[in-house]
């Protein structure tokens, strides 16, 4: 089929050629920047000057050179859409940094806070194929980087499947629980209670949701400690880098969720031992770290546009059939095992509530993949709308350059109604997008830890 694609394209273009103006359905295809799965809309669009009536513009689907409104689909994972999730990493780039050196509307004092980058483990559910610093593996081999063996059990009769995708679905509420402790064991190393706590400081975090080949969910992020009024306002000389990393130690270590009981067992939910805790380098920072603002975005940046199917070999959608839809899928044994055991648990009405079949394919976690707190940074909709003003500015001044200027968009009413009419390009289009009729490769996950 592949081979046929570029023929089929051509043929399209050609016949287009002939009653369609070619150049303007290359701009309208282009526009998209890229994106391979944009939204097709059939509808039209009046703007209307509000005092006098008048119909300034209309846009009918009809008069598009591609016959349809094209939408860009915006999806943050790769290996759905490489062009959106490019935009999604970039703004996530710009939001981790705004919080750790300031801009995009944030002050640039932010760089003198305290804060750290940590990286929380879940536990253990029986030992998996790894490749241990500078040794062997348990079952005796040298696993090479890309041994799709890493990340398996060593005994998958043994695994405990069960625990595995609970504890996932169980991550989010364990990481509120810890939040809650942060601020109580921050308390108790300044030595004042919760409320003059919070008269003093605020703790402010970005976090990114990341699959460890074994598909188990950790979280990567970013803990600063700001003054009572967030980002703007400067902490207490107190609040330090090491009270805030022993504050963490401690908290990371309370926090538990209880699990549900269920035949005869019940499991308590727990972050596991590993716990790496490192000063984020500063103007301000005295202690060493070679780890700098640029590299911590960079890494949170690079894991938001993933799923559980850059390291796991999951599948990036929804499951509607455990066993036809994975078939032919390229899916690992394991991972099969993680999405069977959430099909399975998901058929318990008294675990309703995690909803484990609609969220099998991340084997269970079902929580947000990047979150921050509200006073942490400015946000992806602040970014959004900046870009799309500055390209409405970009119109307005194309249109008065070319002595056509654009109505004031205070005096004009917009009627707008659009349906959804599929998504996707078609191979002509493919052809105008990218000059190929193949989807680029998606880029994989290298699972490394951030260096400076
Ligand atoms: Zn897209
Ligand atoms: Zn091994």
């Amino acid at each position: 089929m592949p081979s046929r694609a570029p023929t089929v394209a051509i043929r399209q273009l050609a016949s287009l050629a002939r009653f369609a103006d070619l150049g303007a359905y290359a701009r309208q295809v282009q526009r998209l920047g890229g994106c391979e799965r944009p939204v097709r809309m059939e509808g039209h669009r009046l703007d209307v000057h509000a005092t006098t009536g008048e119909v300034v513009r209309e846009i009918a689907n009809r008069d598009l050179p591609a016959g349809q409104l094209l939408i860009r689909c915006g999806n943050r994972r790769a290996t759905r859409c490489t062009a959106c999730a490019e935009v999604y990493r970039k703004d996530t780039y710009q939001l981790i940094t705004a919080g750790l050196t300031g801009g995009k509307g944030i002050s640039t004092e932010v760089a003198r806070h305290s804060r750290v980058f940590v990286t929380f483990t879940a536990p253990s559910f029986g030992p998996v194929h790894n490749r241990p610093q500078g040794g062997r593996c348990r079952c005796g081999r040298a696993h090479s980087e890309d041994d799709p063996a890493l990340g398996c059990p060593l005994d998958p009769h043994r695994y405990d499947y069960r625990g595995a995708v609970l504890w996932n679905a169980h991550a989010g509420a364990l990481w509120a629980r810890f939040t809650t402790y942060l601020r109580q064991r921050l308390a108790i190393g300044a030595g004042i209670n919760r409320s003059a706590l919070r008269q003093s400081v605020r703790v402010s975090y970005a976090k990114v949701a990341e699959y460890q080949r074994r598909g188990a969910v950790h979280f990567h992020a970013v803990i600063r400690l700001d003054g009572p009024d967030g980002a703007e306002t400067a902490p207490p000389s107190w609040a330090t880098t090491s009270l805030l990393t022993d504050a963490i130690r401690s908290a990371a270590r309370l926090a538990e969720v209880p699990g549900p009981f269920l035949d005869g067992r019940s499991d308590t939910f727990r972050f596991g031992v590993q716990l790496d805790i490192r000063p984020i380098r500063s103007a301000d920072f005295s202690g060493t770290s070679d780890l700098t603002s640029r590299a911590v975005a960079a890494y949170i940046a690079k894991y938001a546009t993933k799923g559980a199917e850059s390291a796991t070999g999951t599948v990036d959608r929804p499951i509607r059939n455990p066993i036809t839809d994975l078939i032919g899928t390229g899916v690992t044994d394991h991972a099969k095992q993680l999405i069977l055991t959430c099909w399975r648990l998901g058929a318990r009405p008294e675990l309703d509530e995690l909803r484990l079949r609609k969220w099998a394919h991340m084997l269970g976690f079902r929580g947000h993949f990047a979150t921050k707190s509200r006073a942490y940074s400015t946000t992806l909709g602040a970014l959004r709308q900046a870009r799309s003003d500055h390209n409405d500015v970009l119109t307005r001044e194309r249109a008065e350059q070319a002595g056509c200027p654009l109505p004031d968009p205070d005096t004009v009413l917009v009627l707008a109604h659009w349906r959804f009419a599929g998504t996707g390009l078609t191979a002509a289009e493919r052809l105008l997008s990218h000059g190929t009729t193949s989807s680029p490769p998606n880029p994989g996950a290298d699972g490394r830890t951030p260096h400076a």
